[in-house]
């Protein structure tokens, strides 16, 4: 199965164009969505999930139009929303049991079961008596996946879900999306590029609603192996260095700046190359186009 997206485009009426006759195959699979802050990831989601529609252009899910067939697709998209509220007062069982019963799924008996499978498999069974309000973030998200899986859909859509989790938090969140992924299509849309680089197969990078690179995280890798250097550098040379070199990132590493610098040849004195990594070919993409503009 294959979501299709083919020439796509929403303009806001502010005038805003949040998507730019935007194409995209995405296969089944864990499929990364990067992109900066403002790049139309959420746009995409939402119109996706049949929450809004395009101006012009085609989404098909399978066999499935999506733009005619909305409540088809809806049976088979589970959607984990950027902002998702919770009734602070209910526990996990009331409230799961609740959206399973409001999306008609089975008899009371099958969807206690339903219900049952889904918070063992997110890990939230010995919290399932405990009130929605006094979950942790992690918890949260774990929970937000056990309802966008109600119904055993075969299209799952997270949007930036492991913002403002703790590191212990996050990584459980990601195994659980992988195992997801071995079966359906989930679309894990980021600004993080290690979520990508974690556990994507595949994956684009988009911004000003257009789709900059597709393909697979380590392809993209490889295709600039080579041309990253690094250099050790002291803080007052940082302005000279951005001036002469395209610097694709800098971090401290034990008290020392580090930057890398893409460049087709070594760059000069003091550099030397630098293994790859997903967030230079994201720095990369997004500063060739900062270039082009
Ligand atoms: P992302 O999820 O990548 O941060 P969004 O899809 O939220 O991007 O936004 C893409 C662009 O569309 C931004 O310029 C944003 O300001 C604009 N935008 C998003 N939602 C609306 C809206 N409801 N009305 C007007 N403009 C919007």
């Amino acid at each position: 199965m294959e979501l299709t997206l083919r020439n796509i485009t929403k303009t806001y009426p502010g005038g805003v164009t949040a998507l730019d006759d935007l194409s995209l195959t995405i296969p089944t699979g864990m499929f990364g969505l990067l992109g900066p802050n403002g790049a139309g990831k959420s746009t995409l989601m939402r119109c996706i999930a049949t929450l809004q529609d395009v101006d012009s252009g085609t989404i098909t899910l399978g066999d499935l139009d999506i733009r005619r067939e909305q409540d088809e697709l809806r049976r088979v998209l589970g959607y984990l929303p950027q902002d998702f509220g919770l009734y602070p007062n209910v526990n996990a069982v009331t409230l799961l049991s609740h959206i399973a019963a409001l999306k008609g799924l089975g008899t009371t008996g099958e969807r206690k079961d339903m219900v049952e499978a889904l918070l063992q498999r997110t890990n939230l069974w010995k919290h399932r008596k405990k009130k929605l309000g006094g979950y942790s973030g992690g918890m949260r998200q774990r929970f937000g996946i056990a309802q966008a899986l109600l119904g055993q859909p075969k299209l799952i859509i997270v949007d930036e879900p492991t913002a403002g989790l703790d590191p212990e938090e996050r990584n459980r969140f990601l195994n659980l999306l992988s195992e997801i992924g071995e079966n359906v299509i989930v679309i894990l849309s980021t600004h993080i590029v290690e979520d990508v680089s974690e556990v994507c197969s595949r994956m684009a990078i988009i911004d000003q609603g257009q789709v900059l690179t597709e393909g697979e995280p380590r392809q993209a890798i490889e295709e600039i192996r080579g041309k990253t250097w690094r250099l050790e550098a002291d803080r007052e040379d940082l302005p000279r260095l951005h001036q002469e070199h395209m610097v694709i990132s800098t971090r401290l590493s034990g008290g020392r700046t580090i930057i890398h610098v893409f460049s087709e040849t070594n760059p000069g004195p003091g550099f030397e190359a630098a293994d790859p990594d997903l967030q230079d070919v994201y720095f990369t993409t997004l500063g060739g186009r900062l270039q082009e503009v």
